[in-house]
């Protein structure tokens, strides 16, 4: 089947209105022979549009289309990429999907490095599986800005730490694309002993040659799981390691900011509470566009929750608990005292999880597992509703990574959940104060044996 095969036309959109169907095959856009999304994005920006469209007899027909600049043509295809995504050639010794334990659901072990999500999701790519022509056809649409996992620019290193030949052609790559002003934000997973130190200050200073193309750089720690067995040794930071990395990279930031206005490069929030630092303050993160690094994230959380409570005079509202990641809950913490100090009197608590089933050295909200929700918070004093970060949850779906449901924890905690988004302080104050965020749809009954499963120790 053509995977540019149109499923559906959106009602009233400029396609219903010229009268394309259903079923039909969209081959070409003008002269552009349309492969997926990215060809359709680019070629269907503008106002004025023929489109050649084949039916399922093989026949052809073109359609002109009027429509706004920018305006999308309302169709839509079998899959989002109208292509399937690309699967990563490296193997990366610090591969957080190599460090998953088995017997997960099998799209958790999909490893993608696709540019075409890189530009539409945001997802980082590592350029070693990229044709000259896909190099080429970036340029020409003009892709940007895309993201990259550097990690070393040093290409011996590089090649080692991702066991990828061509990994070592990166900066060469970059810098084809910096002479065609595409804009690239890198990101740096750090090992310990393996590309911070020396291998790091190379790699900070070819990255920098390359501004304003290469706009920032987010240093990043590497997980470590309990399932590397058989993997390359690698250690979580020490709270020392991780302390002389942020000098290492506040110097460099602090030089490169004197000459050029910005710091380039800052470390993620975790390397903070590693190394036992206080968090920089807000203004020192500039644009915060490495927010999905985790870089000033936890900064961030803490200013919208003082600005949604300024002036602020609520109400105390009914007894709450919160389940958050050990490293953000002091920040937690932090934030249910601010709202305390607005309402006068205030019955909530915070719980950090501990991440028993991918190990404690993981201490992030995002890889909690329902599991280790129930089993830790089962005799807690958890008021009238559970508060959640919406990141422990698929996106877009009330089911944890290892596949509980979020009615699986209300029924075996006996109490209603509320995901609110894990990086907006101003949901977080509204979900304290119980404002405007919905709770998690009514638990289904469950069945015994899926009851025990996730409740071992209530079998009597
Ligand atoms: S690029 Fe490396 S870290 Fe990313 S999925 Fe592939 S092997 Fe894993």
């Amino acid at each position: 089947m053509s995977r540019t095969k149109i499923a559906s036309v959106d009602p009233h959109s400029p396609a219903q209105r010229a009268g394309v169907r259903a079923g039909e095959v969209l081959t070409h856009v003008g002269d552009h022979p349309i492969v997926d999304v990215l060809d359709y994005k680019f070629h269907t920006y503008d106002s004025r549009l023929v489109l050649k469209l084949q039916d399922g007899e093989g026949r052809t027909r073109t359609v002109r289309i009027r429509k706004e600049e920018g305006e999308d043509l309302g169709l839509n295809f079998e899959t989002y990429l109208m292509d399937s995504a690309r699967s990563c050639a490296n193997k990366c010794i610090f591969c957080f999907v190599d460090q998953m334990p088995p017997g997960m659901r099998k799209t958790l072990y999909f490893k993608d490095d696709d540019a075409r999500l890189s530009f539409l999701l945001g997802n980082y790519i590592t350029l070693t599986n990229l044709s000259q022509r896909e190099i080429q056809r970036i340029i020409d649409l003009r892709i940007s800005p895309i993201n990259i996992s550097v990690h070393a620019t040093d290409p011996v290193l590089r090649e080692e730490m991702l066991k990828n030949r061509r990994a070592g052609e990166c900066l060469s790559i970059m810098e084809r694309l910096a002479a065609a002003h595409i804009t690239m934000n890198c990101q740096v997973v750090a090992c310990p002993g393996i590309n911070d130190g020396p291998a790091l200050a190379r790699t900070l200073q070819d990255l920098s040659a390359l501004h304003p193309a290469v706009e920032s750089v987010a240093i990043v720690p590497v997980g470590v799981t309990r399932f590397r067995e058989g993997l390359h040794h690698i250690a979580p930071y020490t709270r020392e390691q991780a302390a002389a990395l942020i000098d290492q990279v506040e110097a460099f930031a602090a030089d490169f900011s004197a000459k050029h206005g910005t710091s380039l490069a800052w470390c993620s929030d975790e390397f903070y509470l590693l190394a036992g630092r206080p968090l920089p303050e807000k203004a020192y993160y500039e644009d915060m566009n490495q927010l999905e690094n985790g870089v000033g994230m936890l900064r961030l959380l803490l200013s919208q929750a003082e600005l949604a409570l300024d002036g602020e005079e609520a109400a105390p509202p009914p007894p709450f608990s919160i389940a958050t990641g050990v490293s953000a809950a002091p920040f937690i913490g932090e934030i249910v005292d601010m709202v305390r100090r607005c309402c006068g009197k205030l019955e909530g608590a915070v719980y950090p999880i501990l991440n028993r089933f991918f190990g404690e050295t993981i201490t992030v909200s995002g890889l909690i597992t329902g599991r280790d929700l129930i089993d830790q918070l089962r005799d807690k004093p958890l008021g009238e509703r559970l508060i959640i970060p919406s990141n422990m949850l698929r996106s877009g779906e009330q089911v944890f990574l290892d596949d509980v449901t979020v009615q699986q924890v209300e029924e075996a905690l006996g109490v209603p959940v509320v995901a609110v988004e894990a990086e907006s302080g101003f949901d977080l104050v509204d979900a304290i104060l119980g404002r405007d965020v919905a709770p998690c749809p009514a638990a289904a009954p469950m069945q015994e044996d899926e009851f025990y499963r996730y409740n071992p120790g209530a079998r009597g």
